[in-house]
């Protein structure tokens, strides 16, 4: 099995990076896409004008609206076509970012993304997470490249809500699970090739870096500032778990949480904080050693991650053990990455993992 890396042509990160758009922006293009949410573009509308400008980069920018839903690619790509861009440039959170490679895509050309949190591992990426319009899992889109310029500006992001930044680190809590579970399965990853010693090194270099700095970046952010701590986590959240998941492998944590996502009660939950949920799952399906689950514990609670299913919004009641049979049932859905896991796993031992995973998580809280 031939081994395969991708990433973005080039990742820039550092505070103020925003203000440089437009010289990256020119190597690609004269004439741009740019999409990003009503709060984003009134955040760093001008900011992104002004550096397009100076550049002599004009540009036509537009609201979206939410969702990576198929409605929302589809009518994006309607204006960008009446518009004759040359590139995308998405600015916002993972959605925003997401729905910008498929517009880019769809319409063959490069890509410019700039998150504005380290929420989730998705920009590095050469895939988008699509959603019904109601917020509900619905599958991948795959693309043959990655993003040209993923820039992350760590100013913006050390303002963040605290919660967004702390799921950040949820979703790239699993990247080294998973990573290890589906290459010991010697398992083809989203790059479509065996993992390297390369994804898998920045798959470990990841997790290390979230238990020697996840802690100190959260009070850094939850101060509004920027530290060396935080510059870090940035990284971890976005390009080590990034190239990670994507060059190294997903297995069973991102499976489980997209079980999440089929119940009502944790759609006010954040990407990471059920991955990092799902993290915990997985290491309990995979019997990992104690001390190893304590550590990711001690990590979780320090940080903030969920790891009962009350923080995640599901209360015991007698619709409880369906619900999670529920969840159980859609993560060993056929196709999902679930099945990357080094052995066949059912809904039930999925379900019973859960339940110890819960059970566990009560234990190291009371
Ligand atoms: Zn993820």
């Amino acid at each position: 099995m031939l081994k395969v890396i991708q990433s973005p042509s080039k990742y820039i990160q550092g505070p103020d990076a925003i203000s440089h758009i437009g010289q990256y922006t020119k190597i690609l293009a004269d004439h741009v896409f740019v999409i990003a949410d009503n709060f984003v573009m009134n955040l760093i509308g001008d900011t992104v004008s002004k550096s397009l400008k100076e550049h002599q980069v004009t540009s036509h920018f537009e609201v979206f609206n939410g969702e990576c839903s198929r409605s929302e690619i589809q009518r994006l790509s309607a204006i960008l076509s009446n518009n004759q861009c040359q590139a995308v440039i998405g600015i916002g959170g993972g959605k925003t970012l997401d729905t910008a490679k498929a517009v880019a895509h769809e319409a063959k050309l490069p890509t410019v993304l700039s998150p504005t949190l380290a929420s989730t591992d998705a920009p590095t990426s050469a895939l988008s997470v699509l959603y019904t319009e109601l917020g509900k899992f619905d599958g991948y889109l795959l693309y043959p490249k990655n993003p040209d310029i993923v820039l992350v500006d760590t100013s913006i992001i050390a303002k963040s809500p605290v919660r967004l930044f702390v799921s950040g680190m949820g979703d790239a809590l699993s990247t080294y699970f998973e990573a290890r579970a589906s290459s010991t399965a010697h398992n083809l990853t989203m790059a479509g090739g065996g993992t390297s010693l390369t994804g898998l090194t920045l798959a470990k270099l990841c997790y290390d870096t979230l238990l020697a700095e996840g802690f100190k970046a959260k009070l850094a952010v939850e101060a509004g500032v920027m530290t060396p701590a935080v510059e870090n986590i940035i990284e971890a959240n976005t390009y080590h778990s990034g190239i990670g998941f994507e060059s190294a492998g997903l297995a069973a944590a991102h499976a489980i949480h997209n079980g999440f996502t089929t119940l009502e009660e944790c759609h006010h939950l954040y990407h990471g904080e059920k991955v990092a949920f799902g993290t915990l799952t997985q290491l309990i399906l995979e019997n990992s050693p104690s001390e190893e689950l304590e550590t990711v514990l001690d990590f979780c609670v320090q940080v903030g991650l969920p790891v009962t299913l009350e923080q995640l919004g599901l209360r015991e009641n007698e619709n409880l053990h369906k619900k999670i049979m529920q969840v159980a049932i859609t993560s060993c859905a056929e196709g999902e990455t679930i099945h990357n896991m080094p052995f066949t796993v059912t809904p039930e031992q999925v379900y019973a993992a859960i339940l110890a995973a819960d059970r566990m998580g009560k234990d190291w809280l009371y």
